[in-house]
């Protein structure tokens, strides 16, 4: 590690800590194709000794079965020769990460605890959550990309979690398959029975990268897994219904627009430079100006494809209506859409959520300047799945599962927190 005063203030917006993307271990020995590449899963194939000449068609196959018909094991694939079958069966498996526990708020709104397997000998299985939040036309899945964030926003806790790795391609996947193997969401499944899974043609019919981590910061799993959601013969779901969220990491925004081509939602949260230093130290690498810029030159912005500017509504330190005036003022020229996001408190925060009626002022000034202001409703109050809460404390958390079992109540809010194109 360097000293001095450049290497004082990259610490000061980023934890110190060691960000692996490593190859899971698993307890039988078998990795799980599930969640991997086109290219990985050929290069899986030619290991156990399938031909050249059969690779693509067999992946091709493959991919049909675990991408699109959300296969979990290979003895469904009667278009695959039995001896490939068993081969595959021996070397691999289609096996999803755990889920630790699920939970189904009274909306509807999910919240799965997924462990990924473990990476050495001394690691228990990093955990992360994944939530998913139905509308009566949509269900939005919110996935994370990173085990913790290294990003030190002041208002959020998930910066506050000191163990931090990159998510692999294939983990971030899992999360949508998972999703979907739980919702009946695949050809031929059937949607649980309880009415609250939107009764439309896909019940993840969005994805949101807006839980744990900064996808930015593990750019090109976030791509490679993009790629494989996105994939026309697989998951295939449109680009524009993936939203990508960022506190601003400005010098990938080009690339994440020619690469990933999703939408782009920006964390902006306060409209000077000082405040937000404090609120996203992130912002003394990459300022406001700079960060506009990028926006300004994302690949594809226009009216019909908009950025969303996140704002969190923070009691008597962004929420002034000079503040609102002057957010409106500096997203002038910016195809942009304003979300309005009331702050979840946690224990230990000084802050607060600004009150209803301010939050409804702001707002006011937005929505007159010509920008829709939707604030994200407060959604699943007796599950705990907030922006900025994810994965807070696991422990925690399965206590206050057992007691909400024990008493049949519940305690911090979600929000909704749709995204893309309709
Ligand atoms: N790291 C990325 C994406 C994950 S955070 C980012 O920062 O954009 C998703 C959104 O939740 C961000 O806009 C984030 O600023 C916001 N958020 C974090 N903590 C929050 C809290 N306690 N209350 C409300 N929103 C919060
Ligand atoms: Fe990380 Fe986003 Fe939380 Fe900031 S708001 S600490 S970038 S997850």
């Amino acid at each position: 590690m360097t000293s001095g005063p450049v290497a004082g203030a990259i610490d000061s917006i980023e934890k110190t800590a060691e960000i692996l993307s490593p190859q899971p271990v698993f307890a039988d020995g078998k990795p799980s194709l599930a969640g991997l590449g086109r290219t990985e899963i050929s290069q899986k194939l030619a290991e156990i000794g399938v031909a050249q000449r059969e690779l693509r068609m067999r992946t091709g196959q493959l991919w049909h079965w675990i991408y699109h018909r959300g296969a979990t094991s290979f003895d469904v694939m009667l278009n695959v020769s039995k001896e490939l079958r068993s081969l595959l069966a021996q070397h691999f498996t289609l096996d999803r990460p755990e889920i630790v526990s699920e939970q189904i708020s009274v909306d509807g709104t999910r919240k799965w605890l997924i462990r990924m397997p473990p990476v050495s000998a001394h690691d228990k299985g990093a955990e992360i959550e994944t939530v998913y939040i139905p509308e009566s036309d949509r269900g939005t899945l919110c996935i994370s990309s990173q085990v913790g964030c290294t990003l030190t926003c002041s208002f959020c806790h998930t910066g506050t979690q000191r163990l931090v790795r990159n998510l692999t391609s294939a983990e971030i996947v899992a999360q949508v398959m998972i999703a979907r193997d739980r919702l009946g969401d695949w050809p031929g499944a059937a949607r649980p029975t309880d009415g609250l899974v939107p009764d439309a043609e896909r019940a993840v019919s969005n994805v949101v990268l807006m839980g744990m981590g900064e996808p930015l910061y593990n750019f090109e799993h976030v791509r490679d897994a993009m790629a494989v959601v996105t994939d026309g013969e697989g998951l295939t779901l449109s680009r524009r219904r993936i939203t990508l969220s960022t506190s601003g990491v400005v010098p990938m925004i080009q690339r994440a627009g020619d690469e990933i081509a999703s939408m782009l939602a920006i964390s902006l949260h306060a409209v000077r430079d000082e405040l937000r230093n404090e609120l996203v130290p992130l912002n003394k690498k990459y300022p406001i100006a700079e960060l506009l810029d990028a926006c300004r030159n994302y690949p594809g912005v226009s009216n019909a494809r908009r950025i969303t500017f996140e704002y969190v509504m923070l009691d008597g330190v962004n929420d002034s209506l000079k503040d609102a005036r002057e957010l409106v003022r500096l997203l002038n020229g910016i195809p942009a859409k304003i979300n309005l996001i009331p702050f979840n408190p946690w224990p230990g925060t000084t802050y607060k959520c600004s009150d209803w009626g301010r939050i409804e002022e702001f707002s006011d000034v937005v929505f007159r300047a010509g920008y829709a202001s939707p604030v994200r409703t407060p959604r699943g109050r007796d599950i705990l799945a907030a922006c900025g809460q994810l994965k807070s404390e696991t422990e925690k958390l399965r206590a206050r599962a057992r007691l909400m079992l024990e008493e049949g109540i519940g305690a911090e809010g979600v929000y909704a927190v749709g995204g893309g194109e309709d």
